[in-house]
C-alpha cells in the first residue's frame, strides 16, 4: 500500500507528547512490513542542524492563504527503505522557539500555520510521482487536510484523490479559532457548516477532519467507545456517535528498541523476566540517587507525568497525603512538570516526608528510564487516557501498574478480578483520592505476597505490545477502507 501520513510532531525530530512517538514508530513498522510510506511534517527550528543528511528538494510552491500567497519548500530524508520524510519549510511559521506555544501561550497565528501546513500536505499528496492510496492525518493540526482534499476532489479536478483517515490522539485538543479564520482555507463559505468545520459559530479544525475523513481512529479501543459519550466527548460526541461504525480504536505500541530492560544504554543493570537481580540493583541505585533510604523491603511507587488535571496528579497528591499521614510504609518518586500549583504541592509533600517522597520537577528522559526500572509499582490515576505509554513501559519493566480503569489503561492492564491467570496490574474505578488510595493499599498487599507479585511481573514482562503487532491492525483497517472504494 502507498500511504501518506500528516503529523505536526515526529520522533526523533519534534515532540511534545505521545503523538510524536506513535507516528514515528507506526510509520517505521509499516515501511518494514513492505508498504510505501511518506510522512509530511513541519521543519521546525534546529531540525536541519541536527540532521545534516537532509536534502532540499527542487520543489518550491506557493499556496493561497486567505488574502495572501505563502511560499514554501520541501526538505527530504530517506531513513530506511520504503520510508520518506518530507519536511515543510516555511521559516516565518516554523522557525520558532516552540512548536505550538512559548511559555504556555499559544502562537496567535496557529490557525494560519496549520492551515498552511494542511495545504502543503494536500499539494504533496496530489503531486507525488506515485499517487498515495491513503492519506492518514493526526490530531487537530491536520484536521483541515480531509476538508481540503474533499474540496480538491469535488471542485479542483483531483480525480485520483486518496481515501482519508483521521486519528484522534487526544480529543481535548481540537484547534478552535474564530469563524473568520475559515478564510484561510480558500474554500467557498458555503462549505463552512456544522457537518464540516463549524462548531458553535467557530472554526474547529479537528471537527473538519472528523466530519470529512473516510475513516476515524483513536489510540485505544476503550477510548474509542468513551469519546462517543457526553462525559468524554468534549462536545463532539454526537458527531462521533453518528460515525461510530467508521471509528476504530487501535492501541498504541511500544518501541522496544528504546524501552527495554536488556541492551539499554540508559540502564546500568540489565534484567529480564527470568533474572530480576538487576531490577533490585536498579532500585537501590535509584533510592540513592533520589536521596531516599536504601531499603529493598519498602515498596517504591513512581509516576512520570505532565502535571495536569487529565493525569489525576491532584488525586495522587491527596491519596499520598492520606496514606503517609496514617504512617503507611512506602516510598514514592515523582518526575513531572506542568501546573505550577501542583509542582509546588509535590515539592511540599517531599519536604514534609523526606524519607518517603522524592519530587523531581522537570523533563528528564534518562531518569524516566531509571524510575521505570527501579520502582516496584507505577501509579497512573488519569481522569481520561486515550492510550498512555508509561503503563506499557512499566509492564515490560516488571513495575506493576496501578491504574484507573479508563481508556488505554483499561485496555492494556489486566486486574486479578478479570483474570487471575493473566493479571498484570491493579485497577480502580472512581476518579477519587480514596479509590486510588485503596488501589495503593492493594499494591502493598501484593508486595507482601512475593509469589503472587512474581506472577504479575512475569505476565507483564512477557506481554507483547510491539509496534510490529499493532501496525498489523492499521494494515487491516487500511485494507478495509480501500475495499470500500
Ligand atoms: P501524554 O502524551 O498524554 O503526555 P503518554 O503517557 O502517552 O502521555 O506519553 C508521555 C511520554 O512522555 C512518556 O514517554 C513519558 O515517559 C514521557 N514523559 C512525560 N513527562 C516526562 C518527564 N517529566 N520527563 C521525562 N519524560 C516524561
Amino acid at each position: 500500500m502507498r500511504i501518506v501520513h500528516a503529523t505536526s510532531e515526529l520522533h526523533p525530530f519534534s515532540k511534545t507528547g505521545g503523538l510524536a512517538d506513535m507516528v514515528g514508530a507506526l510509520c517505521g513498522a509499516l515501511a518494514r512490513a513492505g508498504h510505501t510510506v511518506d510522512v509530511v511534517t513541519p521543519l521546525y527550528r534546529g531540525i536541519r542542524a541536527r540532521h545534516p543528511q537532509m536534502r532540499r528538494v527542487d520543489w518550491r510552491f506557493d499556496v493561497p492563504l486567505g488574502s495572501g500567497l505563502e511560499h514554501g519548500e520541501f526538505w527530504r530524508l530517506d531513513p530506511e527503505p520504503g520510508l520518506t520524510l518530507w519536511f515543510v519549510d516555511q521559516p516565518g511559521f516554523f522557525d520558532r522557539a516552540g512548536i505550538y506555544n512559548e511559555r504556555n501561550v499559544d502562537y496567535p497565528d496557529n490557525a494560519a500555520r496549520f492551515a498552511f501546513f494542511a495545504k502543503a500536505v494536500v499539494l504533496l499528496a496530489r503531486h507525488l510521482p506515485s499517487p498515495p492510496q491513503l492519506l492518514h492525518c493526526h490530531d487537530w493540526q491536520t484536521g483541515l487536510v480531509p476538508l481540503l482534499a474533499r474540496h480538491a476532489q469535488v471542485a479542483g479536478g483531483w480525480t485520483r484523490a486518496p481515501r482519508t483517515l483521521m486519528t484522534v490522539h487526544n480529543l481535548a485538543y481540537q484547534g478552535w479559532f474564530p469563524a473568520t479564520a475559515f478564510g484561510l482555507a480558500n474554500i467557498p463559505p458555503d462549505w463552512f457548516h456544522p457537518d464540516s468545520a463549524e462548531g458553535h459559530g467557530q472554526l474547529n479544525f479537528l471537527k473538519a477532519g472528523l466530519n470529512l475523513a473516510d475513516a476515524l481512529t483513536t489510540v485505544s479501543p476503550r477510548y474509542s467507545r468513551e469519546i462517543c459519550t457526553e462525559e468524554f466527548g468534549c462536545g463532539l460526541d454526537s458527531l462521533l456517535r453518528r460515525r461510530e461504525y467508521e471509528l476504530t480504536g487501535i492501541l498504541n505500541g511500544v518501541d522496544y528498541a528504546e524501552w527495554n530492560t536488556t541492551g539499554n544504554p540508559a540502564l546500568k543493570h540489565a534484567y529480564d523476566a527470568g533474572h530480576l537481580a538487576g531490577k533490585a540493583a536498579g532500585k537501590a541505585d535509584l533510592q540513592k540517587e533520589l536521596g531516599l533510604p536504601v531499603r529493598a523491603d519498602v515498596p517504591l511507587f513512581a509516576n512520570i507525568t505532565r502535571l495536569t488535571d487529565q493525569k489525576g496528579a491532584d488525586l495522587l497528591h491527596e491519596a499520598l497525603g492520606t496514606l503517609l499521614s496514617e504512617g503507611t510504609v512506602l516510598q514514592f518518586a515523582l518526575l513531572g512538570s506542568g501546573d505550577p500549583l501542583l509542582e509546588a504541592a509535590y515539592r511540599s509533600l517531599a519536604a514534609l516526608h523526606p524519607g518517603q517522597v522524592a519530587a523531581r520537577i522537570g523533563f528528564d528522559p534518562g531518569l524516566a528510564q531509571r524510575l521505570e526500572a527501579g520502582a516496584d509499582f507505577y501509579v497512573m490515576p488519569s481522569r481520561f487516557e486515550p492510550c498512555g505509554l508509561n503503563q506499557l513501559y512499566s509492564l515490560r519493566y516488571g513495575t506493576v501498574p496501578v491504574v484507573r480503569a479508563t481508556g488505554g489503561l483499561d485496555d492494556s492492564v489486566v486486574d486479578i478480578r478479570e483474570s487471575p491467570e493473566r493479571a498484570t496490574g491493579i485497577k480502580f474505578h472512581d476518579a477519587s483520592a480514596a479509590a486510588l488510595a485503596h488501589g495503593i493499599r492493594k499494591a502493598l498487599a501484593l508486595a507482601a505476597a512475593p509469589t503472587l507479585l512474581a506472577h504479575y511481573r512475569h505476565n507483564g514482562m512477557t506481554a507483547d505490545f510491539s509496534w510490529e503487532k499493532q501496525a498489523k491492525e492499521y494494515v487491516e483497517l487500511y485494507e478495509h477502507v480501500l475495499d470500500g472504494v
